[in-house]
């Protein structure tokens, strides 16, 4: 059998919930099931929403109700309830064995804003079935370095340039 592997996709840099949906693209074109959580509230766009909906195998499980307020110091108890069920309904899918390939999205965000906590996502990665594949998206991943250290493939998008710098806003099918 082949390792289940446990991969980040960090870095300032645009393309790390791309390519995650990347991976999943092609998993769905072997018929594997693959299901992708949501740590941060709209940071999902329209397009993978609806694409999503076409692929019977392509489970996508928002965060529910209310948002991440960015800008306070201290989280929101109710984003850290979310946080929290977001992380279990992961689990759940992670654990379940039923997914190739369970995908959380913005998870070190959460991770980096306190939502949830590092040794309970080090325990279930520990204990995930050894054949299933994890990707773990979001900025600052190297402020957990036992993360780093348990994962097998880490890749740290670097921001060369970014169509923002010239006042070019989201556009649709490269955004959203
Ligand atoms: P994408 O979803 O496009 O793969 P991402 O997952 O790497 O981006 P996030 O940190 O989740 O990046 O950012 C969310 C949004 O911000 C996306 O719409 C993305 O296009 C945009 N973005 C990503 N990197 C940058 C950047 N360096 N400057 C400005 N906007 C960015
Ligand atoms: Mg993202």
């Amino acid at each position: 059998m082949k390792k289940g592997l446990i991969i980040i996709h960090t870095g300032n840099g645009k393309g790390k919930t791309t390519a995650a949906l990347g991976v999943a693209f092609r998993a769905l074109g072997h018929n594997l099931k693959v299901c992708m959580v949501q740590f941060i509230k709209g940071s999902w766009k329209y397009g993978e929403l609806e694409a999503a909906k076409k692929f019977e195998n392509f489970t996508l499980l928002p965060m529910g109700k209310g948002f991440v307020n960015l800008g306070s110091k201290e989280p929101d108890p109710e984003d850290i309830r979310l946080a929290g069920e977001t992380l279990k309904k992961g689990k759940e899918a992670l654990m379940s064995g039923e997914y190739a390939i369970v995908i959380f999205d913005e998870i070190n965000y959460a991770l980096s804003y306190n939502l949830i906590k590092i040794e309970d996502v080090l325990t279930m990665l520990k204990d995930k079935p050894q054949n299933v594949h994890v990707i773990l998206t979001g900025r600052d991943a190297n402020k957990f370095p036992e993360l780093i250290e348990l994962s097998d493939l880490v890749t740290e998008m670097k921001e060369i340039k970014h169509p923002y710098q010239q006042g070019i806003s989201a556009q649709v099918g490269l955004e959203f």
